[in-house]
């Protein structure tokens, strides 16, 4: 037996009642004695449409109750390899974008003085900006994997220079990135410029459209992507409206023709191995999400994240 954090057993207490923190984890674990933290970012003021993420925290956790601790396909167990606890959310700013990106900022520093990964529910895609920021600045540099319909490398949105389809642009300049380990995938449908997607490949970005990934598995690219992005940290970013609105519809810009959920599978599954520094799964809005079926996919994404961890141990 051991004594890590564990999230709460439907056969202890039925999986409809008990606490609201992540697949029913105590939330209550000190940072000093994590190793994971997963952390909420109730945030959307950085969305160009339609607003909403701010509830993909609550979302997600909510449908996380559907979530049993060992995982059949892996055989992973991560409640048993690693300390993990839900921490709570960051105290963002409802009316202020740049001040809640520095609340963001400011709290994950103070996780990472911590040995802890964190874990993300977002939040519009905004937030990956403050994240790597405190994340480089622990250990340099990273690696990506970013799953997105968009790439998010715009310069600026409506003037804005922070926004959420800039902050991939933005790590870059802020040397946050290590180039030649970047890998978008799932990118796809329609842009303002013809070049669009061309920036990325000239920062040397492995960049996947989604018509690279239709009508196959995701495997024999993945061994491709684990490769490039190897050799030293990684930062794994989920975009939900990466996988296609008819396992996503709840997204504030969705975009057709997208990656399915045994794709979104596989593409998390091959990261483990990887020296994985922290994971977001971002721009869930469960307004939108008219069966459930979009925080249920997310909740379980972020759980398969979990399994791959660096630490986390595979059952024979
Ligand atoms: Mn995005
Ligand atoms: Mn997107």
């Amino acid at each position: 037996m051991t004594d890590n954090p564990q999230p709460l057993g439907g056969n202890e207490l039925p999986r409809f009642g008990g606490p609201g923190t992540f697949m029913r984890l105590p939330g209550t674990t000190s940072l000093d004695d994590l190793d994971v933290a997963v952390v909420g970012v109730p945030f959307d003021l950085g969305t160009s449409l339609r607003p909403g993420a701010r509830f993909g925290p609550r979302g997600i956790r909510n449908d996380s109750i559907l979530i049993r601790p060992y995982n059949m396909a892996t055989r992973a167990a991560p409640f048993d390899s690693l300390r993990i606890d839900d921490t709570g959310d960051v105290a963002t700013n409802a009316f202020d974008k740049n001040d809640s990106i520095d609340r963001i900022d400011s709290h994950y520093r103070d996780l990472l003085d911590h040995d802890v990964i964190p874990v993300s529910l977002g939040g519009d895609h905004t937030i990956a900006l403050p994240i790597l920021r405190s994340i480089t600045a622990k250990h340099g540099p990273v690696g990506l994997i970013h799953v997105d319909a968009h790439t998010d490398i715009n310069d600026e949105m409506f003037g804005e220079k922070i926004a959420h389809g800039t902050p991939f642009r933005r790590a870059v300049e802020e040397g946050l990135l290590d180039c030649d380990r970047v890998a978008q995938i799932g990118v796809r449908a329609t842009g303002y410029a013809a070049d669009d997607f061309d920036w990325s490949r000239d920062q040397g970005f492995r960049l996947v459209q989604a018509e690279e990934c239709w009508h196959q598995s995701l495997i024999p690219l993945m061994e491709e992507i684990t490769e490039k992005v190897g050799g030293g940290p990684v930062y794994l970013s989920f975009d939900i409206d990466g996988l296609d609105p008819a396992y996503a519809p709840g997204t504030g810009t969705p975009e057709i023709g997208g990656l399915t959920v045994a794709q979104g599978l596989e593409i998390i599954r091959a990261c483990h191995g990887l020296d994985l520094v922290g994971c977001d799964l971002v721009e869930v809005a469960p307004v939108y999400d008219q069966t459930g079926v979009t925080t249920f996919t997310a909740a379980n994404l972020v759980y398969e994240m979990l399994c791959v961890l660096p630490g986390v141990e595979r059952r024979a």
